[in-house]
């Protein structure tokens, strides 16, 4: 990996996380000049701080990591099977539940810690060929024609490329200043993570429990260790957030209501304030938007990041045959076909998430009733489950 950008290059891609990585890492091969451009220090993106999130990986996901040769960089022991997922709804003691039936694998997906996954797709890319990383600069000016692209960093330096890639968070720069708009839903919540030990066994059953006034998940870690995720009103959360580790212990404890008996925080609680969007386009003018700047979903069902791994690998399939081909990688028909992809892939379970989150945060009565109907019809009707399952799992 060279330290220092050209000044012109095929791809430029502004933002380092997950997706950014994930996408260099895919056009590895092909004879592109690349540069990923990232604000935060070099030394955050070869080692990243653990950030709470445990990312549930479905089969493809794990399948296109271990392609791009970043799961094989994961200590296997920090990858935790999830074999069943349970839904609740307030206090009945009716459970939904998916996976665990002979879906023919021993597990539903894989929960990775996120900087793990962060890591390991770093040093995937770490010495490749052609690639460049210019980190620790802010972007001040973006713009796109006909001809090129043009990055502008804080420090002065100047960057025009063939295709800019935009892969800066939920909240990207990029996108607003390629004039690309997005749906931006704010429900004034927050959600914290949280390593929890407890007495329990979890038995590698992932719970999703809709109470009134929180939500709240338990996500199983090898051991006895779970990942407590609890999602409240963003003034409720800041009141949570003064508690002391052993406070915060017992309250999570009394709220999942002693099922996995007492629980004692082992890591700092981390919160995020929660926001989905979607952009009104995935791509412009010699422009692509990939990851959580494109499509940025609730974290209720677990499909960002697999989101994010599925729509790279779209755009770098046609990227990389028309670079074979000598074609353009950036003309207009490319990157619409990607954009059609990508939201045919995302668009109904961004839209089925948002809905059922809407449902079950809404506290009046009968909302309720008909979320409670609606957990016991899903249950009655085994060919839903099986197609939810099968989602989740998501075989190749
Ligand atoms: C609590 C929680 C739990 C989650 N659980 C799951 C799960 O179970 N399964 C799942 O699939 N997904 C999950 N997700 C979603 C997943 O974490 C995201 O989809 C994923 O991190 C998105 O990756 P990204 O690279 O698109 O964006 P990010 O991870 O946001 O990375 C963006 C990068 O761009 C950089 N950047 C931003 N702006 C600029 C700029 N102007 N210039 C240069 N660099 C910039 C940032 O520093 C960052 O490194 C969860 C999210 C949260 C918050």
């Amino acid at each position: 990996m060279r330290d220092k950008a050209s000044t012109h290059h095929d791809v430029i891609i502004i933002g380092g996380g997950p997706a950014g990585l994930a996408f260099a890492r895919s056009l590895a091969g092909c004879g592109l000049d690349i540069v990923i451009i990232e604000r935060q220090p070099l030394e955050a993106l070869a080692d990243p701080a653990f950030d709470g999130r445990e990312i549930a990986l479905t089969h493809r996901s794990a399948g296109i990591m271990a392609a791009l040769g970043a799961w094989d960089r994961i200590d296997p022991a920090e990858i935790a099977p999830l074999r069943k997922a349970v839904v609740l709804n307030g206090g009945s003691p009716f459970a939904l539940s998916f996976g665990g039936e002979g879906e023919g694998q021993d597990r539903l997906g894989h929960l990775v810690p996120n900087h793990l996954i962060r890591r390991s797709l770093f040093h995937s890319v770490a010495r490749q060929e052609g690639l460049s990383l210019i980190t620790g600069q802010a972007v001040t000016e973006v713009r796109a024609d006909r001809d090129q692209g043009l990055v502008r960093l804080a420090d002065g330096r100047c960057l025009t490329g063939r295709l800019l890639v935009g892969a800066d968070s939920r909240f990207s720069d990029v996108r607003g200043r390629l004039g690309i708009g997005a749906e931006i839903n704010r429900p004034g919540r927050s959600m914290m993570v949280c390593r929890v030990e407890h007495e329990g066994d979890h038995g590698g059953v992932a719970t999703e429990w809709f109470e009134h006034g929180h939500t709240m998940a338990m996500l199983p870690l090898n051991g006895r260790l779970s990942s407590a995720v609890l999602t409240l009103p963003t003034a409720a959360m800041d009141q949570l957030m003064r508690l002391s580790p052993a406070a915060l212990g017992q309250d999570l404890t009394q709220r999942y209501r002693e099922r996995l008996g007492g629980m004692r925080p082992v890591s700092a609680p981390y919160v995020y304030p929660l926001a989905t969007t979607y952009s009104h386009n995935f791509v412009g003018t010699r422009a692509a938007l990939i990851g959580d700047a494109a499509v940025g979903m609730h974290p209720v069902t677990a499909h960002g990041f697999n989101f994010g791994l599925q729509g790279q690998e779209t755009l770098a399939c046609l990227i990389r045959e028309a670079a074979e081909k000598g074609r353009d990688i950036a003309a207009s028909l490319l990157l619409r076909r990607y954009e059609m992809q990508h939201r045919l892939a995302t668009r109904p379970l961004y839209t089925a998430t948002n809905l059922i989150v809407g449902l079950y945060t809404d506290e009046r009565l009968p909302q309720r009733l008909v979320r409670h109907a609606a957990l016991r019809a899903a249950a009655g009707l085994p060919l839903i489950r099986q197609g939810v399952t099968r989602l989740l799992m998501q075989h190749r």
